[in-house]
């Protein structure tokens, strides 16, 4: 597992298919083949904001 973020593998699962990275501070989930990156605030809430990322071929 790599953050889709930051590429670190300091990367824990929270549920099934929700992941948290430890490194950038960002949670995201699997949805298909991208990633949905919500941001942590200073108050441990997602925000609203996602970002997508595509899963590279490389896996
Ligand atoms: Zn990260």
């Amino acid at each position: 597992m790599i953050c889709p973020n930051c590429s670190n593998r300091e990367v824990g699962m929270l549920t099934s298919n929700r992941y948290f990275c430890h490194s950038c501070c960002v949670e995201f989930t699997r949805a298909k083949n991208k990633w949905k990156l919500y941001e942590i605030t200073e108050d441990g809430l997602l925000t609203h904001t996602q970002k997508i990322v595509f899963e590279s071929a490389e896996g």
